[in-house]
């Protein structure tokens, strides 16, 4: 029984818990209100993870680059793409939450979820000192996830400048950061029995509408996704690295079909390298450097995500955001992009991290869980489609590219 429940895919397992709890939930009414501690217990446990997943994984993934000098040419170069990407895609997910506002679709009335937030008043000058981690150990505590994300940089630059003696020290993070994915997947395996219970409370208390709110959410998703690829990417491909846009997509097409059906940076991470060198052209050191590198902190489809998801649960529970607070998604979002781990569901997980920072209650996760496979689908196309724009276009940078490879993309 247990063998034949594992062997089914967790995603389609989510998806039957999904559909399963609308049904119960719409059959049931307002009484699902008694199965809701499951999905609760699901929540803490994905909380649980923040703290130790962002710290494990940026700590380990500043070490990798190796040392510092070289973070010049060709880090200095990728970070500066990555960043820039990120806060395009991330404004942008803000932009489709403001513009078409999918959280109103709710009913409002039916509204009971949770605890009435807080307002939200941050003044500027508290926002730059909340970034300090002036105690690292009450900011672990506390989930202050941005002087977290300092804090990390911080040691992963210390363990750099260390060299040698510092090695020790960052293949603990390696080891720790490789622990926590696996940590996570474990947790991952609670998804249908929460998805379940906040699905049937969510259907029992709200009805149809939340339904087609989620609708409106998926669609939205892909539809910043789809911007993201086909503009911004290909406008990297074309003005930056000067290169055909049609060639570099045929070349990444093993990438993009893998990356679509595992969900995963990381799983696909062998195939984009292969896409890079083979198709593409694109050096060895600098494919592995910038690829492995994009895997974990370059996530496009993510940062939008995480904007419009925020948006998205700000509507529904009516918590009004000032721009001081659309400038602390953006900053939590990038910064949420570039902690999560390339594995399935790592966006939701996030979540948390962002949601915190300008008081969306934390119900919104479970809100959009049963529906987050089909968009980390897509986040995670766009993420990998996004490292290797970028690696191609630090390499035609840097002069590391054999453009006669990538024009010969038609016979691989
Ligand atoms: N699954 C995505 C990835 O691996 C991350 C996410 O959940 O957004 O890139």
């Amino acid at each position: 029984m247990l063998k034949a429940w594992f062997a089914i895919a967790l995603w389609k397992r989510v998806i039957a818990a999904l559909l399963l709890g609308i049904i119960i939930g719409l059959i049931w009414g307002p009484g699902a209100e008694s199965i809701k501690i499951v999905g609760d217990v699901f929540i803490a446990f994905i909380k649980m993870l923040v703290v130790p997943l962002i710290f494990f994984s940026l700590v380990s993934g500043v070490a990798a680059i190796g040392d510092l000098r070289k973070l010049g040419a060709v880090g200095g170069r990728a970070l500066l793409l990555f960043i820039v990407t990120g806060q395009i895609a991330v404004w942008l997910g803000l932009l489709l939450g403001t513009l078409v506002k999918p959280g109103l679709l709710v009913d409002q009335g039916a509204i009971v979820l949770g605890a009435t937030p807080e307002p939200n008043e941050t003044t500027w000058r508290e926002m730059v000192l909340s970034v300090v981690p002036s105690s690292p150990v009450q900011v672990m505590a506390d989930v202050a996830v941005l002087p977290l994300i300092v804090f990390a940089l911080l040691i992963g630059v210390g363990i750099l400048m260390a060299g040698k003696e510092g090695d020790p020290l960052g293949r603990i993070f390696d080891a720790g950061s490789v622990v926590m994915q696996k940590v996570t997947m474990v947790v991952m395996e609670l998804t249908p029995f929460g998805v379940f219970a906040l699905m049937a409370w969510v259907a029992g208390t709200l009805g149809f509408s939340a339904l087609q709110a989620l609708g409106a959410l998926v669609a939205l998703n892909y539809l910043g996704c789809l911007l993201i690829i086909t503009v911004m990417y290909s406008a990297m491909i074309k003005f930056i690295a000067k290169l055909p846009v049609m060639d570099f997509f045929r070349g990444i097409v093993d990438a993009i079909a893998v990356s679509y059906s595992t969900a995963s940076s990381n799983a696909t991470l062998p195939v984009t390298l292969r896409c890079a060198q083979r198709n593409l052209g694109v050096s060895k050191s600098v494919s592995s450097f910038v690829i492995a590198l994009g895997a974990t902190i370059n996530m496009n489809g993510t940062a939008m995500y995480l904007g419009l998801a925020t948006l998205f649960g700000a509507q529904i529970f009516g918590v009004d955001l000032s721009w001081v607070d659309y400038g602390m998604i953006a900053l939590t979002a990038t910064l949420g992009a570039i902690g999560a781990a390339g594995i399935p569901g790592a966006g939701l997980i996030m979540m948390a991290l962002v949601f915190g920072t300008v008081g969306v209650p934390l119900e919104t996760i479970a809100f959009v869980a049963g529906v987050d496979r089909i968009m980390d689908m897509m986040r995670t196309t766009t993420n990998v489609s996004g490292d290797a724009a970028v690696a191609v276009t630090v390499a035609s940078m840097t002069g590391e590219l054999d453009r006669a490879e990538m024009v010969s993309a038609d016979d691989v």
